[in-house]
């Protein structure tokens, strides 16, 4: 393409929403095949909301929510605030975090009403060698089999409960992925997530291949090794912890709705925090390149 039709091209993206970085970026779209999504805030809303909390045996309801809540409240993860916004619904205000940690991706840790509380994914707990009752293993499988997830909550040494919080596929999602796949793209869904939880709504969207129980920092490892398959690869992310993926991805799209880091990192901007528009920026840029019309 000549550099006049890429400024047009350009300028048609910003008409549409799609804020691309430079001219030569539209270059790099054009051998794309697969298309990585993040789950979380990308082909979900990420607005996530509390939905249960099952105490352990010797554990009361109001102790569940009042330390998870408070440790929570000290982050920003969408997972941690619904858990921090219900608890204080229902008990009300929260005690003061004495010490607070995240664990990118596992959770957070830290120090509540002089108990050493644990947050997060279960083998967050397990690092501190707390362990679900059976009775909560079972609830925590039977909530991720209907596509919610749950974070296990332990403190003083021993794990004390379950939260379910659960996030909304975005309603143009699904659509979104089947002009992804009407562009001859590959997509695959990639989170941190559990198992379950991410095979549920990629069944919703239609995308089989699921990569879940991914570490933040391991996200660009999954693009390389795709790359190394001889992939020319899109990845379409809100997150801090999509920032290095979006990066290695020889196509980097950031959710305009996601965090700055990500948009830094990424080759397009979708302003609008819509898939929809991530179908658009290939479409726009193939047209612009004269490879379709
Ligand atoms: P995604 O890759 O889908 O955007 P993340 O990598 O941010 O998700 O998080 C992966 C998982 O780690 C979450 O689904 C959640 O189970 C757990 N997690 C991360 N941060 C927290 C937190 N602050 N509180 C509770 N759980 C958390
Ligand atoms: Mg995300």
């Amino acid at each position: 393409a000549t550099p006049t039709a890429l400024l047009v091209g350009t300028g048609r993206g910003a008409q549409l929403g799609i804020l691309i970085k430079g001219p030569e970026v539209l270059e790099s779209t054009r051998k794309v095949d697969t298309v990585v999504l993040d789950k979380t805030g990308t082909v979900t809303t990420g607005k996530m909301a509390l939905l249960e909390a099952v105490p352990a045996d010797g554990t009361t309801r109001t102790e569940l929510l009042r330390l998870a809540g408070a440790l929570e409240d000290a982050s920003e993860h969408p997972v941690a605030q619904a858990v921090a916004t219900g608890a204080t619904q229902e008990v009300g205000s929260l005690p003061a975090v004495e010490s607070f940690e995240s664990v990118q991706g596992l959770g957070v840790q830290g120090v509540v009403d002089g108990h050493a509380v644990v947050v997060g994914r279960e083998s967050l707990l397990a690092d501190w060698s707390q362990y679900l009752p059976a009775d909560l293993v079972e609830a925590k499988a039977h909530a991720e089999g209907a596509g919610r997830t749950v974070v296990a909550v332990g403190w003083d040494g021993e794990a004390r409960g379950i939260l379910v919080v659960a996030d909304q596929v975005k309603p143009t999602s699904a659509d979104a992925v089947a002009r992804l796949v009407g562009l001859g793209l590959t997509p695959v869904l990639l989170t941190g997530d559990n198992r379950a939880v991410a095979e549920q709504v990629g069944a919703q969207v239609g995308i089989s291949r699921v990569i879940a129980e991914v570490l933040p920092q391991d996200k660009a490892d999954v693009v390389a090794k795709l790359q190394a398959e001889g992939r020319v690869v899109a990845m379409v992310g809100d997150g801090v912890n999509d920032a290095p993926a979006l990066a290695q991805a020889d196509l980097g799209l950031a959710m305009g709705t996601g965090t700055d880091v990500a948009i830094e990192a990424a080759d397009i901007t979708l302003v609008r925090g819509d898939l929809t528009s991530a179908a658009d920026a290939i479409r726009l840029s193939r047209r612009t390149l004269g490879t379709i019309r």
